[in-house]
């Protein structure tokens, strides 16, 4: 069957969406239970009222201006029995299946992490996202990942996704229509719910078969980045690190300046870290996203 141009393929992955629509659709959340009409008439100007806000906040942790700790080293490794991980090492190294890696840590995977998740697998097909409604919920659910926007205002961005989605559909159907869906997900009320279903969909081409920017193979690496890895977790206290360090790392996540993650190596490298793990993760290829395990980890941020 074809609708202006898009194949809708009665698949084994239409079905999964179609089975995905029927999960949606008899979900809790009261989203799903206000009219079509009401959802349409959100306007942008609306949602531009709760998205036209500053830039994530800037909470520099307080630290000494000089590392006045006395600890020999900064980084420590954390105790990995601590984190329950239904794969190996190996498997958690190698693996290119993103949902099932996050089943498998979900445990010790916080809501703010698997939102960060859902926004980098947006982000990667934004560009394929003419409604600004759909463009809007993924800057909302970044904003609420890092409590810049309240739940409320979530929800609103969400519900307008939803109405773009909505009029995707009519247009394109189910499969057509991904994309979009990918982005209201991303501003679900339940964090897991928002990385699981945005790793699909934008998984999924519009096209059965086609190729997506936001494959599995990308959103394996990307889970890598954010949690790193479970069996051998590191941590470090801040108030050790200079604050031109820890000023640099927050640099790098507010402008997403990531090309300069071997230069946060380097200052680490300076102040005595010699954590392989964390250097090799700043100086190795990436990718890196908000949400990146080192930058976290200097910024305190969970
Ligand atoms: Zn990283």
């Amino acid at each position: 069957m074809s609708r202006q141009g898009i194949e809708i393929d009665q698949s084994e992955d239409y079905d999964q969406a179609k089975d995905c629509v029927d999960e949606h659709a008899s979900g809790d959340d009261t989203e799903n239970r206000i009219p079509l009409s009401r959802r349409r008439s959100l306007g942008l100007a609306s949602l531009r009222s709760v998205l036209d806000r500053k830039p994530l906040a800037s909470n520099l942790p307080t630290v000494p201006a000089n590392g006045n700790c006395q600890k020999p080293h900064a980084f420590r490794k954390v105790d990995a029995t601590e984190y329950t991980v239904d794969m190996t090492e190996a498997e958690w190294l190698t693996c290119t299946d993103p949902i099932r890696m996050v089943k498998a840590a979900r445990a010790r995977m916080r809501h703010r992490k698997l939102r960060l998740f859902a926004v980098a697998c947006c982000h990667r097909i934004e560009d394929l996202l003419p409604d600004p409604r759909s463009r809007m919920a993924i800057a909302a659910a970044e904003q609420h990942a890092d409590g810049a926007i309240t739940e409320m205002q979530l929800r609103e961005a969400r519900v307008a996704a939803g109405a773009a989605h909505s009029d995707s559909f009519d247009r394109l159907g189910k499969v057509g229509a991904c994309f979009e869906w990918a982005a209201e997900f991303a501003a679900d009320r339940v964090a897991f719910k928002a990385a699981e279903s945005a790793s699909w969909m934008t998984h999924t081409a519009r096209k059965i078969g086609e190729p997506t920017p936001a494959d599995y193979t990308f959103q394996a690496d990307i889970i890598r980045d954010i949690f790193g890895n479970p069996f051998h977790p590191v941590s470090v206290d801040p108030s050790c690190l200079p604050r031109d360090v820890t000023a640099l790392a927050l640099t790098i996540y507010d402008e997403r300046a990531f090309d300069r993650m071997p230069e946060l190596a380097d200052a680490l490298e300076r102040e005595g870290c010699a954590n392989v793990d964390v250097l090799e993760h700043c100086r190795g290829p990436g990718p890196h996203v908000r949400g990146c395990w080192v930058v976290d980890m200097l910024l305190r941020r969970g």
